[in-house]
């Protein structure tokens, strides 16, 4: 897809706010700093749209961005970050439940981890979550740039395993500093639509 226009739309907590028009959704989820606003931006063409965090873990809402009049992106609060109150923590964990068990439009939920490492037990719980409410999930397999070719395969395999991924569900090697992988993730997107 090629985007021409993209807009922050709302930030919301509370079902209330979410933005009413009826088109297909997706959310993006991943432990904080794991590059996921340099992934929507990427994806979007823009620089400085999602915000790159310097202070992880701050925010608390859920980013709903228009992309070409025709489907949201919503930006999740990354998970993870340890200078979180135990009540922060269960605020975000509320506000993800509600919104992934009840939004009807939700397609798909783009769940951002670094090739470079296995999967954390923080990006496993999401994934399973994910699974046990039966959301489609992209993994989007980050910083694939840091990852020479050779060693790709094995670091592609260790995060599918962990996951324990869902035959349906796709993985994406990705690329924020160089673009690779944007062409798959929208026709995956796409495909969801
Ligand atoms: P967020 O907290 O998940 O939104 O993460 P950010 O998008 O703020 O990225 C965290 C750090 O990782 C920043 O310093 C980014 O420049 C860097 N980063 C993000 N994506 C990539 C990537 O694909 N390749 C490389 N080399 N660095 C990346």
């Amino acid at each position: 897809m090629k985007v021409t226009s993209s807009e922050i739309v709302i930030s919301a907590v509370k079902p209330d706010q979410y933005p009413v028009e009826p088109i297909p959704e997706f959310a993006l989820a991943g432990r904080s700093n794991v590059g996921k606003s340099s992934f929507i931006n990427k994806m979007l063409n823009r620089k400085g749209l999602a915000r790159i965090s310097s202070k992880p873990g701050k925010t608390q809402t859920l980013n709903f961005y228009i992309v070409n009049e025709v489907l949201h992106f919503v930006d999740v609060p990354g998970y993870g970050y340890a200078k979180v109150s135990k009540k922060e923590r269960e605020a975000w964990g509320k506000m993800l439940e509600t919104y992934l068990t009840t939004r009807e439009q939700l397609k798909a939920v783009l769940l951002i981890v670094d090739l470079r490492h296995p999967p954390t037990a923080d990006d496993i719980m999401m994934y399973d979550f994910l699974k046990h409410y039966e959301i489609p999930c992209i993994v989007i397999a980050t910083k694939a740039d840091k990852i020479s070719k050779t060693k790709r395969a094995q670091h592609l395999k260790i995060t599918k395993e962990k996951l324990e991924l869902h035959p349906h569900d796709t993985i994406i090697q990705f690329s924020s500093e160089t673009g690779e992988g944007k062409d798959k993730a929208w026709a995956t997107i796409a495909s969801y639509m």
